[in-house]
Order: C-alpha cells, then structure tokens, then sequence
C-alpha cells in the first residue's frame, strides 16, 4: 500500500471543540440509559419561541426558498439597524450589516476579513474555544493572556498593553463571556480599548450573550464609544443564546464599510446567504417585540434563579470556591485545591457519577470548570449533589 497522501496544515492544526465532545459524551451515555447530570450545554434548554417558528413556517409556504442576497435579507438587516438604535444610540447603515450562517462563522469572517499570515492576536484567557482555531485558520497566530479568578477573569489594560507586539492586529473581547460569565464595566471596557486605539488594533466584539445579563448589570456595545472606536471595531452578536435559535444557525456583524464589504465578499464565495425562510424568523424575533420580551424574561428569570442556587451550592463544596458572574448561563468555578487537572476531574465525575462538566483547560485556563445552568433546576440540584459527593471522596 502506497503512504497516505498527508492533509493540508489547517486540517492537521484544527482541534476539535471540546465542549461540543464533553456534549456529545454525556449524551451518548444518556442514550445508553445512564442518569446524567449535564452541565455541558451550551445552548438555553428553551425552544424557539412560537411567534418565531411560526413567520419562518409562514416564510417557507409563501415561497422563501430561494437564493436572498449574502448579507441577509434588506428588511432583516435593517431591523438589526434599528434595534443597535434603539438599544444603544448607536447609528448605522444597513450596509454595515451581514447576517451569517452562526455567530461563530460571523466571528470566523470577521478575524479573515483583518488578519494574515504572520500577525498576532490578543485573546484574554478563559476564552471561547473556537477563537484560536479561527486565528490560526487564518494563519496568524494567537497570544493568550491568562486572566484567572484574582482579577476577576478580566483583561486590564496594563495586562494588554504588556502582551503588545508590532505584529498584533487584533483584539477579541467577550463579554458577557463564554465560559466565565464575567460581564466587563463600560469603564473597564474603555480604559481596554484606549490600548487598542493607542496600538492601532482591530477589535472583535462578541456580544452573544448581551441579553443574558442579571443583577441589573448593563450590556456594552463597544462600537458606540466613539466614531474611531466603531471603524476599528467588528461587532459580533446573534439569535442563538437570547431567542433560543441555536440550530437556526443565524448570527451578525455589525462593522464599519469597509470591514462589512470584505465580510461580505468572502461569505459569497464560502457559504452564501443563510437559510432565507429562516431569516424571517429572526426578523420575527425583532420585529414582534412585546411577544420577544415576553419570551425572553422567562428564560432570563429561570437563569438567574439558578443561578444563584448553583453558585451557593458551589460555595458550599468545601474546596470548591465559584466567583458569582453576572451574565450568560456559566460558572465557571475553581477546583484547584482537589491537586487534580482539570481534565482527570471531569473524567472521573462522569464515570463515577454520572455528571459532565467541560474541564477550564479547554478555555485556556487550568483548574477550574465550566457549569452551563442552561438546564433544569431538578438536574441541577441532583447535580450538585453528585458533585459534593464526588469533592468530599477526593478529599479523604
Ligand atoms: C454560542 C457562541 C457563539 C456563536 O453561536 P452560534 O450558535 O454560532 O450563533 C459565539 N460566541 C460565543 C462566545 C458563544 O458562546
């Protein structure tokens, strides 16, 4: 037999998302009729609200079946226009907007559309697993900055400046984050990108979870801080955690002309438009407001309850300590003291009690867990039983 001819080095660098293959495990055992406690989701335990399915399935029998133009659908894109407005002030132009197939390929075109070979990006630790394979799809190359639980999961700007290089190009910011929960200040979030104007920097916005925010903490959309910050900067947000959409597969970009025609230009040629009788849906979600809020303060009211029960129940493991995020459906707490790597942790929790968690080293930062409470409250309660138990054993 002749050798294998080899594969490309984007196949041979590109890992697997591991949060979708602690998913998939805890699943598969649930299949096999194991009782799991997953706190491995990443998506609302909610459906799509009805209003929602319903303009899609009305889009889909009127005919919506084919080809719409790549960024989106003109009546979506300005109705993600007007609600930028009347959320935040800010001023755009539907041209500044595409719709993507999910907000993750909206951030994988928007690192494209500004990065090449050679340059660097910034990317605070915990991060979300998918922005260093996009980096490094691109060619460039990713800089981590560890920010652990004694700055509270945050960049500062002391922090950023220090990890500067002339090769960097771009900055990803994410807050509300995925999978610390953290929601930065508009304060922090302005002395960050004070740095990244004084260093010439792209900044990437990812504001999926902007609506998923409790204690009366308020959203920040960086593109409104001033007309130098919003040409600098590619605001990524979406349908899939607020409206419970995540297999629609819907996202958006929100950046300055230019940004958005390249946006635009590589989406045609990689994937086209998104599904055009789904984009009605989503035009549903923003345009029949009153029934979207209805929905969405429901699903915010659960999530903050369990919220606050699992982040208690989390202090109360004795070695276990959780920090108490104000937005997403995360925690992310420190499982340090066990003396066990994050990894072996998650394991031996779901052999030995059935519980999947996703390991902290997968968001770049070891010795802790990432919990979704995007599930039930009796899941969670049994849950956190498993896992006190599981802690109390480790201790022996
Ligand atoms: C879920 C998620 C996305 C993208 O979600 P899609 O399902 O692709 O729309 C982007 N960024 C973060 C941080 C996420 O958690």
């Amino acid at each position: 037999m002749s050798t294998p001819l080899p594969l490309s080095i984007w196949a041979r660098n590109i890992s697997p998302s591991p949060t979708l293959a602690v998913d998939a495990k805890a699943k598969a055992l649930q299949a096999a009729g194991e009782d799991v406690c997953s706190f491995a989701a990443g998506e609302p335990d909610y459906d799509t609200p009805e209003h929602i399915k319903e303009a899609c399935i009305a889009a889909l029998k009127g005919g919506k079946t084919k080809y719409a133009p790549t960024p989106g659908i003109e009546p979506l894109r300005q109705a993600i226009v007007a609600r930028y407005e009347l959320e935040y002030g800010l001023k755009a132009a539907p041209a500044q907007v595409i719709v993507s197939p999910g907000g993750k390929f909206n951030c994988y075109l928007g690192v494209l559309a500004v990065c090449s070979p050679g340059d660097e990006v910034i990317i605070p630790a915990p991060y979300w697993v998918s922005y260093p394979e996009m980096v490094k799809l691109a060619g460039a190359a990713p800089k981590f900055v560890l920010c652990d639980d004694s700055s509270g999961f945050k960049l500062t700007p002391a922090r950023l400046e220090a990890a500067i290089t002339p090769k960097t190009r771009l900055l990803i910011l994410n807050s509300p984050s995925n999978p610390t929960g953290v929601v930065y200040s508009r304060v922090e979030l302005e002395a960050i990108v004070a740095v990244a104007l004084k260093h010439n920097l792209y900044i990437l916005s990812d504001e999926m979870y902007e609506h998923l925010i409790y204690d009366g903490a308020t959203p920040t959309c960086i593109a409104t801080f001033s007309p130098e910050v919003a040409a600098r900067t590619i605001t990524v947000a979406g349908f899939s955690k607020t409206y419970a959409m995540t297999g629609w597969r819907i996202g958006t970009t929100l950046a300055p002309l230019p940004i958005a025609k390249a946006i635009t230009e590589l989406q045609s040629q990689m994937s086209s438009n998104v599904a055009t009788f789904a984009q009605y849906g989503a035009l549903a979600a923003l345009t029949e407001r009153e029934k979207t809020k209805a929905a969405v303060t429901t699903m915010l009211t659960a999530f903050d309850r369990r919220r606050k029960n699992l982040h208690a129940a989390l202090n109360g493991i004795p070695g276990v300590s959780c920090l108490l995020a104000q937005g997403a459906f995360y925690l992310f707490p420190n499982i340090s003291s066990f003396g066990l790597k994050d990894m072996d942790f998650c394991n031996r929790l779901l052999e030995s009690e059935k519980v999947a968690a996703v390991p902290g080293s997968a968001f770049g930062a070891e010795g802790y867990l990432r919990l979704s409470y995007a599930t039930s409250d009796a899941i969670i309660a049994k849950g956190v039983e498993r896992l006190t138990r599981f802690c109390a054993t480790l201790r022996k």
